[in-house]
């Protein structure tokens, strides 16, 4: 087949997650549809995968995604008429420590309030499932009966023929070397061939998306890996049907093959594969065995299935996989390059997502919108600096590793830190500062009072909870100091800019120069793009203030809205100014100390801001609080951060003023039944159902995006209602993230949960869905799954209630 000049849609690579993407973009009706592989189909990873296909996954958009792919790998076959060595076997997944089996008890939960059909069962069901299982020193496990596995090879070409059968074009053995753009927008490709001009390009090349992704621009941060697993010769007992085994603890898993075992893992420290860039030629290729990289997974498989001790292995299969910086894989439009869209970075996980992930793919590009919440996912959650190769080569060493790896509660990633960090880094740190990390921002979580032992991880009430209660108290009673300078920080500017917010906003934001506005930006579905506060220092100037994982997300959103007629131009200013906030009833005291401007109620409003003095600088002190209560944030000038900030703590000695951190503030603001994006609201969320509606403004002159959908949505019953759950006792610690049910049945997840110190026990947000919604009053008892545990809880409307 010639190679044609034109298609309305190109994607480059032929793995399976180009193929699915081309399957679904045809089933969906488009046609015109090239698809191109530098070599044959299936030749870059997918050839040499194991083929496990599950369908867990820690949030429910991404769990859908894997059932969909299941039930698709289930009946493609008869589609297509090419086999895909689809196979329900079921799996087990083994728990070899009680924390472990807690683990496992809580991913069951939420996986049922999912959909997903799950079963708890004992060491000894296991091992009649499963009978090359050693069980002796197991706590139990999962089976999951719809689970499965494929012939990754097979499954792509069946994609491959259902696209081709729809009137995509497959060609095989054309590289693409450059990508055309015209004003912003990504237009063809360049091949030796020749050039082939397009609409929308998908860059779907594994591992070679990053430097594909450079060709143009665009920022695809993944890093190969050596991954590995051996296959056995036959081993008796094992059969078609033996399902799919996952021994988390040992970091293996299990697969039969030819009535021999595939066995692989993610050892605790990965082999980053330091090539760059990537030969276009590496095809059905494979990397050198390395037995001493494999030692610790085999030594682990001997012990838990005791016949590979004795089974011949016929190969060390050693192949190459991309993985990402935070282990999550990498889909939507790059916001670099309009009309460029990614689907890559799959994390050793591509062969069981493609299915599902190529749908969203398909929908995504041709609805222009992301269909769903898929910020766990999305590229935009990604800034221009984590496409550094020592950074990604180190936290691929770790995140490989951390696939089946114990994820305990506020875990943080350990590697290519501390790199972005506020001037008040090394004080903070002298101060007993215990970081983590938000979008490579160093921020203090909490501070550990000296001498103190260090935090260590578990499931149960932590270390450092202590620690952060006194700083709850000091903010609650006296005042605390929060260093924030980590907020995205974006201006809008220009003669137009006014109108742009006006378009994008739901709230009223043409207020007078000095006020700040708490306000969403809506999809076309009226759910929250983000939530963000804006402060008009000018008529045509604009601070807009977003959370710290949002820079690149709400940046794009922005930009991607102004017309390029309109007088309005966006730039991150994060870098410029720190944020430093001072909370508590003895903030105004505080502020009274270092500076000589009135702040008295009178003088400055709640939600209103004004440049003042604080010791020898010039800062913006907003009214404002997130935490509740009554607070100042100050936006300083990034190079007079340290000196405001020795200023401010000086004169708060006598006051009792104290650092406080992140999980202080997360608490507070959970406690004061305020919502953070990413948690509570996102794109799957109307400001009616998180209890926004407040924020909405429906009958601002101007129209914005997302107000047809409110009014079409307006006083109909909600699909889900935002509600505080308060823990009935004091001694149970919840993390956020469990399911919750009433009377047995599952209605919801929880979302945020922190300490209180009103309640006395931890307090929650959280949805509850469908009809449980409808009936839920407040003081509701609800049961929250905690480590497989019902505890139990009251869910209110406002908490605490209202007299
Ligand atoms: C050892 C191992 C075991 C695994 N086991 C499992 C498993 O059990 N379950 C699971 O779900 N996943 C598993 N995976 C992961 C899975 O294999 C990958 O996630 C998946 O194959 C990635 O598919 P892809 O389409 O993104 O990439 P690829 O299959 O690599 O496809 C990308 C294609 O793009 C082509 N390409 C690149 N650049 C260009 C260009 N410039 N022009 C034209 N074409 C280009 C390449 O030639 C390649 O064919 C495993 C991976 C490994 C290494």
């Amino acid at each position: 087949m010639a190679l044609p000049t034109h298609a309305r849609i190109i994607i480059v690579g032929g793995g399976i997650a180009g193929c699915s993407t081309a399957y679904h973009l045809s089933l969906m009706g488009e046609r015109d549809v090239l698809l191109l592989e530098q070599g044959k189909l299936t030749c870059g990873t997918t050839w040499h995968a194991a083929g496990l296909v599950g369908q867990m996954r820690p949030i429910r958009n991404m769990t859908q995604m894997s059932r969909y792919g299941i039930g698709l790998y289930s009946k493609l076959e008869a589609e297509t008429g090419l086999a895909t060595g689809w196979k329900q076997c079921g799996s087990v997944n083994v728990a070899a420590t009680p924390e472990r089996m807690q683990v496992l008890r809580k991913q069951a939960s939420l996986a049922r309030s999912f959909g997903v059909e799950v079963e708890v069962i004992g060491a000894q069901r296991a091992g009649e499932l499963y009978p090359l299982l050693r069980t002796d020193d197991l706590e139990g496990a999962l089976w999951i009966p719809g689970d499965g596995k494929a012939n990754p090879a097979d499954l792509t070409m069946s994609l491959a023929k259902g696209a081709r059968n729809r009137g995509v074009k497959v060609l095989e053995d054309i590289e693409v070397t450059g990508v055309l753009t015209e004003n912003g927008r990504a237009t063809g490709v360049r091949t030796a061939q020749g050039d082939v001009r397009c609409e929308i390009l998908v860059n779907c090349a594994g591992q070679w998306a990053r430097q594909f992704g450079r060709l143009a621009g665009v920022n695809v941060p993944l890093y190969s890996a050596e991954h590995f697993y051996i296959v056995t010769d036959r081993i008796e007992g094992v059969h078609p049907m033996l399902p799919v085994m996952r021994d988390p603890d040992g970091r293996i898993y299990y697969k039969e093959e030819v009535g021999g075992l595939v066995m692989g893992g993610f050892e605790p420290q990965a082999k980053p594969w330091k090539v760059d860039p990537i030969p276009s030629t590496f095809q059905f290729q494979l990397l050198g065995e390395d037995w001493d990289q494999f030692e610790p997974l085999m030594t682990a498989a001997i012990h838990r299935t005791p016949c590979l001790e004795t089974a011949r292995v016929k190969m060390l299969l050693n192949g190459p996989e991309s993985f990402t910086p935070d282990g999550n894989f990498i889909l939507g439009e790059a916001p670099e390059l309009r009309h460029y869209f990614v689907a890559a970075g799959f994390n050793s996980a591509g062969i069981a997502n493609a299915g599902g992930a190529g749908r969203l793919m398909a929908e995504w590009i041709i609805g222009g919108e992301a269909p769903g919440d898929l910020w766990d996912v999305d590229i935009r959650r990604f800034a221009p600096f984590m496409a550094n190769r020592k950074a990604l080569s180190e936290r691929t060493g770790e995140t490989l590793g951390l696939h089946y790896a114990m994820r305990w509660p506020r875990q943080e990633l350990e590697t290519a830190r501390p790199l972005r960090t506020s001037p008040l880094y090394d004080l903070l740190a002298d101060k007993g500062a215990v970081f983590g990390s938000k979008n490579g921002w160093e921020r203090a979580n909490c501070f550990s009072p000296a001498g103190a032992p260090p935090a260590v991880h578990g499931l149960g009430r932590p270390r450092w909870l202590d620690w952060v209660i006194e700083e709850q108290r000091a903010t609650r009673e006296a005042v605390a100091l929060y260093d924030q300078t980590s907020f995205s920080k974006l201006l809008l500017q220009g003669r137009d800019a006014i109108d742009v917010l006006q378009r994008l906003c739901a709230n009223e934001v043409d207020v007078p120069v000095d006020k700040m506005v708490y306000t969403a930006m809506l999809n076309e579905r009226g759910g929250f793009e983000s939530d963000l506060t804006i402060i008009r220092q000018a008529h045509d100037r604009f601070l807009i203030v977003t959370g710290s994982a949002q820079t690149t997300r709400d940046m794009n959103w922005i930009a991607r809205h102004i017309d390029p007629s309109e007088h309005a131009f966006v730039t991150d200013v994060s870098a410029m100014f720190s944020v430093l906030s001072v909370m508590g009833p003895k903030a105004r005291e505080l502020l009274a100390r270092v500076s000589p401007d009135d702040l008295s109620p009178e003088s400055l409003k709640f939600s209103h801001t004004r440049e003042i003095d604080v010791g020898f600088a010039r800062v913006r002190a907003a009214r404002m609080s997130y935490v509740g209560g009554p607070g100042f944030e100050l936006y300083v000038p990034i190079e007079m951060t340290r000196h405001v900030y020795l200023a401010l703590m000086a004169a708060g000695e006598e006051l009792g003023i104290r650092d406080a951190g992140y999980y202080a503030l997360d608490a507070l603001r959970i406690e004061a039944g305020r919502r953070a994006w990413g948690a509570e609201i996102g794109p799957d969320e109307t400001p009616f159902e998180a209890g926004l509606g407040h924020a909405v403004k429906l009958d601002k002159p101007a129209d914005f995006i997302g107000k047809a959908a409110l009014l079409k949505a307006q006083g109909q019953p909600l699909r889900k209602k935002l509600v505080s759950v308060v823990l009935d006792s004091a001694a149970h610690h919840a993390w956020g993230g469990e399911a919750l049910s009433i009377d047995g049945e599952p209605v919801g997840e929880l979302s945020s949960v922190g300490w209180s110190p009103k309640a006395g026990a931890c307090v929650g947000l959280g949805y509850v869905r469908g009809d449980a919604a409808l009936r839920l009053h407040s003081g509701t008892h609800v049961a929250i799954d905690l480590w497989g545990e019902a505890v139990s809880a009251a869910a209110w409307d406002t908490w605490p209630p209202r007299p």
